[in-house]
C-alpha cells in the first residue's frame, strides 16, 4: 500500500517516501500550556495521532518516532505564574503552572483516544541545544547580534517564504512586524533576546554577556534536531503556524545545517470554528476539551464522541464544531458499538478503510467505508476499523450523561479530598495541601476559599473549572 500526503511545501499530494523506513520521523508543534487546552488545540493532536497510527501500521510500531513538543517558555505562562503564585520565586511558580497544565493536557488527550507520542520534549530542557544552534546560524552568516539580541537575517535565505508562498514584500505588508531600530530588515526575527525583569533567563550565546531567553521558533528547530536529526520526514501543525512559525523553523534549520530541506513533507490541519463563528473568549464561545468532557450543551460528552466528530471532516478542511454534529457523532458510535461490542477485536483492518486513510488521511472516506461495513453486517471488520482509529467499540465507554449527574457522583470524592486538603493546611503541611489542590484541578475542579465571617473558619467551595 502506498501513502500519499498533501505537502504544503509543494502544494501537491505526493507519494510518501521515508528517508529511512527503519526510522520514520514525525514532528508536530505542541500547544503552549498555561491553561486548559481548547478544542482547536485538540484538532492537530487527533489528526496527527491518526497519521502516527497509520505510519506504525505501514512501517511497524518500532520504526516510527513521533515527537510533539511542550512550549514552556512563553509570556502567557510567565503572566499566569505571577498571577497564581505571587509569593513563589518565578521559576518555581512557572514550574507549578506548567506541571499542572501538562497533567491536564495529558488527561484530556488520553480521553480523546490519542496515543502518547514517542517523545514530548520541553523547551526549558533544551536551552543548550538552542544556544548551540544559534551559534551555528551566526557562524554560517544567517544571523547577527544587535543590542543583546540575536536576529535571523532573512535576506541571507533567498527562498525564505517558500512554504507560505509569499514574497518578502507581501510578508512585510501582511504581517504584524515588530519594528525595531536595530533590525537590518523588518522581517528579521528573534532567535534570542534579553530577558526583562521578572522573566526567566539563561546564559546567552554569540558572545552576549547579559542573560537572555530564546525566541519561540528556535525551540522547534532545536528539539527536532536533537530528537529526529538535521533532516526528517514529516513536520505537522495547524495551518495558523505556516507563517511565521514554520517558515522560520525552516530558515533556522536549513541555515544551521546547510541543508536543502528541514522536513520533506509539511502537513497542516485546517481551522476550527464553533457554531459557525471564530472561537474567541470575547465571543463567549471559547470551549475547552475539559468543558466538553464535563458538560457542553447539557451533556458530559465521552472523549470518543469528540474524536469521531473531529474525524468526520477531512483534516485540511475548515471544521465547524457544533452541538448537532457532536450529537450525531455520538449517535452513530452508539449504534455501531451496540452491534460490534460482542465481536473479537483482532481482525484485520479492511482494505477500503486503510486505502482511504492512505489517501492523505481521508477520514470522511474511511468513515463512509465503515458505514458500509455496518450496513452490510460486517461487524467484526467494523470493530477492527474502530480499534485501528482509536475507538473502544464498547458502549460503556461512551455513555453520555446529563451534565451535572457525573459531577454529583464524583462530589463525594471531591468533598473528601477537600477535607483532606483543609486538614493539611491546618497542620501547616502546605506542600500536601497544594498537591491535593492540583489533583482536584487535574479533575477539572476549581476551589474557592473564603473565611466564614462568624467563626473565622476556612470554608472551601468548588466548581467545575471553566
Ligand atoms: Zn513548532
Amino acid at each position: 500500500m502506498t501513502l500519499r500526503l498533501y505537502n504544503t511545501l509543494t502544494r501537491t499530494k505526493e507519494l510518501f517516501e521515508s528517508f529511512d523506513p527503519a526510522n520514520v520521523r514525525l514532528y508536530v508543534c505542541g500547544p503552549t500550556l498555561y491553561d486548559f487546552a481548547h478544542i482547536g488545540n485538540a484538532r492537530p493532536v487527533i489528526v496527527f495521532d491518526v497519521l502516527y497510527r497509520l505510519l506504525r501500521h505501514l512501517y511497524g510500531a518500532e520504526h516510527v518516532t513521533y515527537v510533539r513538543n511542550i512550549t514552556d517558555v512563553d509570556d502567557k505562562i510567565n503572566a499566569r505564574a505571577a498571577e497564581e503564585y505571587p509569593d513563589l520565586p518565578l521559576n518555581e511558580a512557572i514550574r507549578r503552572v506548567t506541571e499542572k497544565t501538562e497533567k491536564q493536557f495529558h488527561a484530556d488527550v488520553a480521553a480523546l483516544g490519542c496515543l502518547p507520542p514517542t517523545l514530548q520534549p520541553r523547551a526549558t530542557e533544551h536551552i543548550a541545544e538552542m544556544t548551540a544552534m544559534i551559534e551555528k546560524i551566526v557562524h554560517n552568516g544567517c544571523a547577527y547580534v544587535a543590542e543583546d539580541h540575536v536576529l535571523f537575517n532573512v535576506a541571507a535565505m533567498p527562498d525564505y517564504g517558500k512554504l507560505s508562498g509569499r514574497s518578502l514584500d507581501e510578508m512585510v505588508a501582511g504581517a504584524r512586524v515588530e519594528v525595531a531600530p536595530f533590525k537590518r530588515d523588518p522581517m528579521d526575527f528573534v532567535l534570542w533576546k534579553p530577558s526583562k525583569p521578572g522573566e526567566p533567563s539563561w546564559p546567552s550565546p554569540a558572545g552576549i554577556s547579559t542573560p537572555g531567553r530564546p525566541g519561540w521558533h528556535i525551540e522547534c528547530s532545536a528539539m527536532s534536531w536533537k530528537h529526529l536529526g538535521e533532516t526528517f520526514d514529516i513536520h505537522g501543525g495547524g495551518i495558523d503556524l505556516v507563517f511565521p512559525h514554520h517558515e522560520n523553523e525552516i530558515a533556522q534549520s536549513r541555515c544551521a545545517f546547510d541543508a536543502p530541506v528541514m522536513a520533506r513533507y509539511w502537513l497542516h490541519n485546517g481551522f476550527l470554528q464553533v457554531e459557525g463563528e471564530k472561537m474567541a473568549k470575547s465571543l463567549g464561545n471559547f470551549v475547552t476539551i475539559r468543558d466538553l468532557l464535563n458538560g457542553w450543551g447539557g451533556y458530559a460528552w465521552p472523549g470518543e464522541a469528540l474524536r469521531f466528530a473531529m474525524l468526520r471532516t477531512h483534516y485540511r478542511q475548515p471544521l465547524d464544531w457544533t452541538l448537532a454534529a457532536l450529537d450525531e457523532a455520538h449517535r452513530t458510535l452508539w449504534e455501531w458499538y451496540g452491534d460490534v461490542e460482542s465481536r473479537a477485536e483482532d481482525a484485520a483492518v479492511s482494505q477500503p478503510v486503510l486505502e482511504a486513510l492512505a489517501d492523505d488521511l481521508n477520514t470522511p472516506k474511511a468513515i463512509a467505508a465503515m458505514h458500509e461495513l455496518h450496513s452490510t453486517g460486517k461487524w467484526t471488520e467494523l470493530r477492527a476499523a474502530l480499534g485501528f482509529l482509536g475507538f473502544s467499540g464498547e458502549r460503556k465507554a461512551i455513555e453520555r450523561v446529563r451534565a451535572g449527574q457525573e459531577q454529583a457522583a464524583a462530589s463525594a470524592d471531591v468533598d473528601s479530598l477537600i477535607a483532606a486538603r483543609n486538614a493539611a493546611r491546618k497542620a501547616k503541611n502546605f506542600a500536601e495541601a497544594d498537591r491535593i489542590r492540583d489533583e482536584l484541578a487535574a479533575m477539572g475542579i476549581e476551589l474557592k476559599d473564603a473565611k466564614d465571617p462568624k467563626t473565622g473558619e476556612l470554608v472551601t467551595t468548588w466548581e467545575v473549572a471553566r
